[in-house]
């Protein structure tokens, strides 16, 4: 990756232009980045990635009611949507027909495709800028808007809570934040992971319990007592291995998105009445909730700030699983490019 200069529209009456402060660093952005999912999304070069954004409001469009300059404020995985279809109307912007992502998507504004949050800063309409909680660090506070709602939003949705025994497969940027709320949420929390030396971070995060998951015998102990699994992982493994845990009526969500087809078995789905289904990040009012919950319980990520001269050894450390537990870009460090 090198420095380039991007144009940015001056704002419109309803926009909020933002001087980034931090971008969290999503395994997406390494899947767009590399052309992993060219089947569909292919990736328009050059790509601007980042849609874990934190900064201070510049400037405000006349019509703007939300925020003014000096607010800090949040951009996620979306600028626009057509606000209009069924599922805008219901909130669900995140599966507007219509919907713009922040990086990698046709740009209305300016023609081209949309560029993200490795930027000094971005143009977003009001609609899709969210308030951050003034009690959180705003290194920490970047990766909720796509780790956090991406593992809040289906959590939310299959009703985890107490009494609820919940697996989170895969501990990275998404699996960590799905810990932390799912334990905040008063639920217990397994946390099945290929990495052996991350159990005590794992605990420390709100695991009850940590299961190495190549580890035949001590997966064989939880068959049938899982309500709720969430699958984080990025790349092709053993979706079975984990929907024999699922108790009868559990479900299973994959948010982590490989880019090659997992393959399924129908015993594995049809004794117990097992769900499996996907979950896209979340809509925008849900993202302000997930945030205010995050304010209310003190809850960041955990992050590695890099500046982003580190960027490309960043993506290969993440492709290694090695990172505690997301790479949060200082983009102050821009300005030295
Ligand atoms: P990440 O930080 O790299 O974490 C992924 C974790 O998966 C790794 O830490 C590792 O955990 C586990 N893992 C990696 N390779 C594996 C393998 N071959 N077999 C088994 N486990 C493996 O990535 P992330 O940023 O959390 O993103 C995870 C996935 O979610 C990506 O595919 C991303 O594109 C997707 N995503 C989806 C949405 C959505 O809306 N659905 C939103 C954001 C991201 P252990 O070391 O603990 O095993
Ligand atoms: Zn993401």
């Amino acid at each position: 990756m090198a420095a380039t200069k991007i144009a940015r529209r001056d704002p419109t009456e309803h926009d909020v232009q933002i001087e980034i402060l931090f971008c969290g660093i999503c395994h997406s952005d390494v899947h767009s980045v590399r052309n992993e999912w060219s089947e569909f999304m292919p990736t328009v070069y050059p790509i601007v990635p980042g849609h874990e954004i934190v900064g201070r409001v510049i400037q405000v469009g006349s019509a703007v009611t939300k925020f003014k300059p000096g607010d800090f404020a949040a951009v996620g995985c979306m600028v626009d949507s057509d606000g209009t279809c069924p599922e805008c109307q219901a909130g669900f912007e995140q599966f507007c027909p219509n919907m713009t992502l922040t990086f990698n998507s046709p740009d209305k504004h300016l023609g081209g495709v949309t560029y993200g949050g490795y930027s000094e800063s971005i143009v977003v309409d009001q609609r899709f800028v969210l308030r951050v909680p003034s009690n959180l660090d705003l290194a920490g506070t970047a990766p909720l808007l796509c780790a956090g709602i991406t593992t809040y939003s289906p959590m939310h949705h299959w009703k985890v809570g107490k009494g609820k025994k919940v697996g989170v497969v895969g501990l990275g940027g998404l699996g960590h934040m799905g810990v932390k709320i799912a334990h905040a949420l008063g639920a217990h929390v397994v946390v099945f992971t290929t990495s052996p030396k991350k159990k005590e971070d794992a605990l420390r995060l709100g695991a009850d319990e940590i299961i190495v998951s190549r580890n035949v015998d001590e997966m064989q102990k939880h068959v049938e007592s899982f309500d709720f699994i969430l699958d984080t992982v990025s790349a092709d493994h053993d979706i079975n291995a984990y929907l024999n845990l699922l108790r009868r009526d559990g479900n299973i969500t994959l948010v982590g998105a490989p880019p090659k087809p997992l393959s399924v078995a129908a015993f594995a789905l049809i004794p117990r009445r097992r769900s499996l289904s996907g979950s896209n990040i979340g809509g925008v009012a849900e993202t302000q909730e997930m945030l205010d919950f995050c304010g209310k319980h003190s809850i960041t990520a955990d992050v590695e700030v890099i500046p982003i001269q580190k960027v490309n050894e960043a993506y290969e450390r993440l492709l290694q699983s090695d990172v505690k537990y997301r790479f949060s870009i200082d983009m102050a460090s821009l300005k030295s490019e």
